[in-house]
């Protein structure tokens, strides 16, 4: 019996993020530039087979729950395919995909026989050309369009993130609200973090939990907090007093969340993270390529011991990681 992933600071990791690629299909303002963008060579990718032998050694140090990311993960061919290796991984018991949904529609089925059933959909508007201004593209019909095939298929629990802009997205948050509700979809609203590829990001453009909290309760009345969740989990939740569900708040600017982190990231191209903010990486890809799994479980533990008690966005001192968000994984 190995000994638990425990980091400096007492917490204990169970959860990993793994991103697919660092390519998308859409250019979210926040994320990718509008042209171009620095992708990673295809070879420096890392295969399924070592994505799912890392998993592997991974879940034989404890951790238990997925999420496959991006970039945009339904742009990497039949990651259906790799939806089934994992699930077959002694130890692990959940796995989530957080995609645009652009491509859901088409992969849906596929997915959901693998035995996929948690997606995070992102989804920041349901006007068509705010839309298009957030995101560079208009896929807005095929995003709605993957939700109800999503739906009619029996996936959930389906999650909207939001990413919310201060000038920019507070008409939104109501709209996306009612949209959820009446959809029993939970909407999740993500504080704009400083992990553009532009260098756009400004304290002032962060449109903050507490903002949209006042908002949604202009409209749907009391929000309770729910104080049964799952204390490590990053969204903050709420339920509508009149019994229409749940809304959820990534409040990573406003109220951090760092002192329950639980999960560690393994970028496109092999390298690991402790941190979604982490200046430093440890690559692994080497070694998934040449080593032993005694060598890739001795970086994983030690990537953890140099995990840092939590990110200082609010600081003068903070320092953007150098990768943007698609080249890391969100
Ligand atoms: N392409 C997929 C998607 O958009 O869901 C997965 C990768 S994307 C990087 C993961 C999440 O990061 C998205 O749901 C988006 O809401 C969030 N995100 C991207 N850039 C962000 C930023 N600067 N601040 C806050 N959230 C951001
Ligand atoms: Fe693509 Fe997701 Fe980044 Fe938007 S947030 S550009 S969909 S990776």
């Amino acid at each position: 019996m190995q000994a638990p992933l425990m980091d400096r600071f007492g917490r204990l990791h169970d959860n990993l993020r793994i991103s697919v690629t660092d390519r998308c299909n859409i250019r979210c303002f926040y994320c990718m530039p509008e042209e171009g963008g620095q992708y990673a060579p295809r070879q420096e990718i890392l295969s399924f087979e070592e994505i799912a032998r890392f998993t592997r050694v991974a879940a034989g140090l404890g951790i238990r729950k997925l999420r496959l990311t991006g970039g945009e993960p339904l742009g990497r061919k039949d990651l259906h395919k790799l939806v089934g290796q994992l699930m077959g991984i002694e130890g692990i018991e959940d796995i989530a995909l957080t995609t645009n949904a652009v491509l859901l529609g088409a992969q849906a089925k596929a997915l959901y026989e693998a035995g996929l059933r948690r997606l995070n959909i992102h989804l920041d508007t349901l006007d068509r050309e705010k839309f298009r201004q957030i995101t560079r593209r208009d896929e807005l019909p095929r995003v709605l369009e993957s939700i109800e095939i999503a739906q009619r298929l029996g996936f959930g629990p389906i999650k909207l993130n939001a990413v919310a802009i201060e000038g920019l997205t507070e008409e939104d948050v109501v709209p996306l609200a009612r949209f959820g509700r009446e959809r029993g979809i939970e909407v999740r609203y993500i504080e704009y973090m400083p992990l553009d590829s532009q260098g756009l990001w400004d304290r002032r453009r962060v449109l903050t939990m507490d903002e949209m909290l006042e908002r949604l309760r202009g409209e749907f009345g009391e929000l309770e907090a729910v104080l049964e969740q799952d204390p490590r989990a990053p969204a903050t939740e709420f339920r509508y007093g009149d019994g229409g569900g749940r809304v959820g708040f990534i409040a990573s600017v406003s109220k951090p969340f760092c002192l329950n982190c639980n999960r560690i990231r393994l970028t496109g191209d092999g390298k690991l993270r402790y941190c979604l903010f982490a200046i430093e990486e440890m690559d692994v890809k080497g070694l998934l390529r040449e080593g032993d799994d005694a060598a890739i479980e001795a970086a994983i533990r030690e990537n953890l011991l140099r995990k840092w008690i939590g990110h200082e966005i609010g600081a003068a001192r903070f320092v953007p990681p150098p990768r943007p968000m698609y080249a890391i994984g969100g």
